[in-house]
């Protein structure tokens, strides 16, 4: 199978195809990135590259998602996102490549991340309204988004489980004299050094507290849950997947 990784040059990039040597059924069709390098084998020009192509990887930039989907879709490769900070217009641009090719978008490609997603679901639904639920994250310096496309992700989860729009209870960071809204689901914020990624969501109740979390200490997760899905979502009818999907856990929660 034929990958194409978008942003082969950034951090993630550099991961994934270091891991690629993992997965025998997958084999490099381009790195693309905004520049040429030919030392490290780094091309430009995404459809040139999508040609004979079975899937794309992207991790590079919010700005190019809408375009790279088209593409995608136009030469039908299906496609997984794990770039984050994604704008509102990328769900419609995600819902008509889907009509052509399986599209998947996972701000969290790591197994662990895609369980705590599934815990945090099935803890909203059972856990009375009276529990407030605060979601807190921390990364590395660099991070250019946030809070993270994970946070917002156990955000959605948390209130999928509850049965409420997360755009009606998506907080807002608390500075100043602004008290809690009741239902509210809070956010909180740490930037700083190599921290790969941590993830806490804390339902506080009157007198008790529960805590599901999750702690990334090498980046090297988020490449092989990525070419894990890249793999699994190659072949797959044209339509929306999740991360979920390939480890079957919808049936277990
Ligand atoms: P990075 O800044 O190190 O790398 C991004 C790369 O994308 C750079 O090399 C940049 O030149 C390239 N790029 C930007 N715009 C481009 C374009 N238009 N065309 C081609 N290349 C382009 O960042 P990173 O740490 O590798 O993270 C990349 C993205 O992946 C971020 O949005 C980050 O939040 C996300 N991320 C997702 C997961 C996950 O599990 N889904 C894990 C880690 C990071």
């Amino acid at each position: 199978m034929r990958v194409v990784i978008v942003g082969a040059a950034g951090r993630m990039g550099r991961e994934l195809r270091s891991t690629l040597d993992e997965f025998p059924s997958l084999e490099l069709r381009a790195a693309i990135d905004r520049e040429a390098d030919a030392a490290s084998g780094i091309t430009t020009g995404l459809d040139a590259a999508l040609v004979g192509a079975h899937v794309m990887i992207d991790f590079s930039s919010p700005q190019t998602t809408v375009a790279n989907l088209e593409s995608c879709a136009a030469r039908g490769v299906a496609a997984l996102v794990g770039t984050t900070g994604l704008g509102p217009e990328v769900e419609a641009a995600a819902a008509a490549a889907a009509r052509r090719i399986p599209v998947l978008i996972a701000a969290n490609t790591s197994l662990g991340v895609t369980l705590l997603v599934e815990l945090v679901r099935a803890a909203a639904r059972a856990l009375p309204s009276e529990f407030d639920i605060e979601i807190a994250e921390s990364h590395h310096r660099h991070k250019k988004d946030a809070p993270s496309g994970t946070a917002l992700a156990l955000g959605r989860a948390a209130a999928a489980g509850r049965g409420v729009a997360f755009d009606e209870v998506r907080g807002t960071a608390r500075e100043g004299e602004m008290p809690r809204r009741a239902g509210e689901i809070g956010f909180a914020v740490t930037r700083g050094g190599d921290i790969v990624g941590e993830h806490a969501v804390v339902f506080a109740g009157a007198g008790e507290r529960v805590s599901l979390g999750h702690v990334a200490t090498d980046r090297k997760i988020f490449a092989r849950g990525a070419l894990t899905a890249a793999s699994w979502l190659a072949g797959k009818a044209a339509g929306r997947y999740e991360m979920s999907d390939i480890i079957g856990l919808k049936s277990i929660i």
